[in-house]
């Protein structure tokens, strides 16, 4: 299967947003392979409510430099989160999807709103603090203005929903606060005020190798989490030294984090409810567990390797949507950044 170009016969975007829907708009860094977090917490519900929405999907790029990254790396984490994105089941029918680097209006918007937040608000964002660790001093200072990257990325599409995972709870607040003080202060609705869409099951997955950690793409450690590119022999050996603890009940329970991870993962997996995978398992160890639920990983994510496979070997197909993607939204943008300057008096 290649890149169906003729999929969008008109594009989607190419006008202001249908009075009839709300916008949504969101994004993951190319710092790494997605992973299973990524795909629980953000992607599947993208690709679930995508026809009720009028939705903008972007690949950040001008996020994953906030930390260091090999120029080769960033430039195929691109195209390979692009291709994971369509395999993982977005429409280009019913979306438009890009990159944040070539739409210049997210730098722009991201410099003005700058000049906006206080620095205090700043100081409250839980992710720069674990993100910069011990080298406050020596990280870039775009790392700690990640959240108004991200609140330009939001505000730039007049978007109405935001689907995250939890970790990203405290930066739509942030962009809410933001646009309400930027719409205040100019006495216009500038901007909408947009909403954090967070579901339940999957919103937050754990580390496996220390589920007091969110999964991370960037974490050092490639045991920490399963890839959407990972082989059944990976999973396999990554959910077998996944950490729990030495008892034998397979319940969640909040005092036993690991196993209740791999629980929660099973259970966003299958959609059963708490009761019944507790059912299931009654009288089985951790083993059993382990190995049904590699077979529901591997079973879940074999389609969507197989679509990746196709639409990576396909290079200019997925440049074409790119370019295609961005052309669509770019309109959009530069219509924000025209109420923006008026309303501050720039240029
Ligand atoms: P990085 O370590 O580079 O920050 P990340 O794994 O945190 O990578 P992001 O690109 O920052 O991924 O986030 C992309 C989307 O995935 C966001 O909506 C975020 O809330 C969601 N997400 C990230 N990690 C998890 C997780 N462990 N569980 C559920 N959702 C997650
Ligand atoms: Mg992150």
């Amino acid at each position: 299967m290649s890149v169906d170009m003729n999929q969008k016969v008109q594009p989607a975007m190419a006008q202001d947003k249908p009075a009839t829907k709300k916008r949504v708009f969101s994004g993951i860094q190319p710092t790494n392979n997605i992973h299973l977090g990524n795909y629980l917490g953000a992607i599947r519900n993208w690709v679930e409510t995508q026809d009720q929405y009028d939705n903008i999907f972007c690949i950040v790029d001008l996020h994953a430099i906030t930390l260091p990254i090999e120029p080769k790396e960033l430039h195929s984490n691109i195209r390979k989160l692009a291709a994971l994105y369509l395999a993982c089941g977005l429409d280009l029918s019913k979306c438009s999807l890009f990159v944040q680097s070539h739409v210049h209006q997210h730098a722009e918007l991201s410099w003005i709103l700058n000049c906006y937040t206080p620095m205090g608000w700043l100081n409250r964002m839980t992710q720069f603090k674990t993100k910069a660790g011990e080298d406050m001093e020596s990280v870039g200072t775009g790392l700690y203005c990640y959240p108004v990257l991200m609140a330009g990325d939001i505000l730039l599409y007049q978007t109405d929903m935001v689907p995250v995972g939890d970790d990203q709870r405290q930066h739509v607040e942030l962009t809410r606060d933001l646009a309400q003080r930027f719409n205040g202060l100019y006495n216009k609705p500038v901007f909408t005020i947009p909403k954090a869409d967070i579901r339940t099951a999957g919103a937050r997955i754990m580390s496996l190798a220390d589920p007091t950690k969110k999964m991370s793409k960037s974490d050092p450690n490639p045991n920490a989490y399963i890839t959407l590119l990972d082989d059944p022999k990976t999973i396999k050996k990554k959910i077998g030294r996944a950490t729990t603890d030495s008892e034998r009940l397979v319940t969640f329970d909040p005092a036993r984090p690991g196993i209740t991870n791999l629980l929660t993962i099973y259970q966003a997996l299958t959609g059963q409810s708490q009761q019944h995978i507790e059912a299931e398992f009654a009288g089985k160890g951790y083993g059993d567990f382990k190995a049904a639920l590699t077979d529901c990983l591997v079973e879940t994510l074999a389609p969507i390797q197989q679509r990746y496979h196709e639409l990576i070997s396909d290079m200019p197909a997925l440049e074409g949507v790119l370019k295609q993607g961005a052309d669509e939204v770019r309109p959009l943008a530069e219509k924000t950044m025209i109420k923006v300057k008026k309303a501050i008096g720039l240029g």
